[in-house]
């Protein structure tokens, strides 16, 4: 079982539509079109209309939930407050389009950094090097913040469809890959975007 994501499904009017093999039974995610109407798509009913198109029809007939969410790739001018006295960590900080799977992975280390960083900051002799320590978790978080989101915005591009040279690079990669299986690793790898982390700064935190 893996993931297979398809793009311009013929069955659900040229949708892309992502099969994840989630939790002992399947996550399939619809991704709408300009002008798709959410509330219609996303609701029960609307999902018996459209999975059996795509799936066996007996799932009509198993759906456990449903859910909606939107692409999103923003981060905040900056984690912490002026006074230092906060540390923004995971969504609170940073939004990312899901493909890349960036989200948790990168609200993980943010959480793990704030915490050393607090307790760096509760030993401090000093004030200002309490705030030093704040600071320093701060940017480094908030460096990797805007590398995961510019992955995760490669990953989007691939997988949005709305790009013509895109659309043009994955046609011509789908015909050559029989012959480059390199094309064919770019296509298969694309939807997740790049396999690299963002740059490790300091050790102390
Ligand atoms: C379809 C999809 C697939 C994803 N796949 C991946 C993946 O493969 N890998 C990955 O790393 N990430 C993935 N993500 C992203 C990941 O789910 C999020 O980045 C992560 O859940 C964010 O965690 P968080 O704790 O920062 O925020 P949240 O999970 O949003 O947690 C915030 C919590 O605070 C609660 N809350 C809000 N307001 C209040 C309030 N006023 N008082 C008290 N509680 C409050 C909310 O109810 C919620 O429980 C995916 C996201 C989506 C949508």
């Amino acid at each position: 079982l893996e993931r297979v994501f398809h793009y311009q499904h013929p069955a659900v009017g040229g949708r892309n539509v992502l099969f994840v093999p989630f939790a002992g039974g399947w996550r399939i995610d619809l991704q709408l079109l300009d002008g798709d109407d959410p509330e219609q798509f996303g609701s029960i009913d609307g999902v018996k209309q459209w999975l059996p198109k795509v799936m066996p029809a007996k799932y009509a007939d198993r759906i456990t939930w449903v859910s909606t969410y939107r692409f999103f790739q923003v981060v905040a001018k900056s984690l912490t407050d002026r006074h230092h006295r906060v540390l923004l960590a995971g969504e609170a900080a940073h939004l990312f389009a899901p493909f890349g799977a960036r989200g948790m992975n990168s609200g993980v280390p943010d959480a793990i950094m704030a915490a050393k960083a607090i307790q760096t900051a509760l030993q401090a002799n000093t004030r200002e090097e309490a705030k030093t320590a704040i600071a320093a978790a701060a940017n480094e978080r908030l460096i990797a913040a805007r590398y995961n989101r510019d992955c995760a915005g490669i990953a989007l591009e691939h997988i949005q469809g709305t790009d013509p040279a895109i659309n043009m690079k994955r046609e011509v990669a789908a015909s050559l890959a029989p012959i480059l299986p390199r094309l064919g690793k770019w296509l298969d790898e694309g939807p997740y975007g790049p396999k690299s982390g963002p740059p490790q700064l300091s050790t102390k935190y």
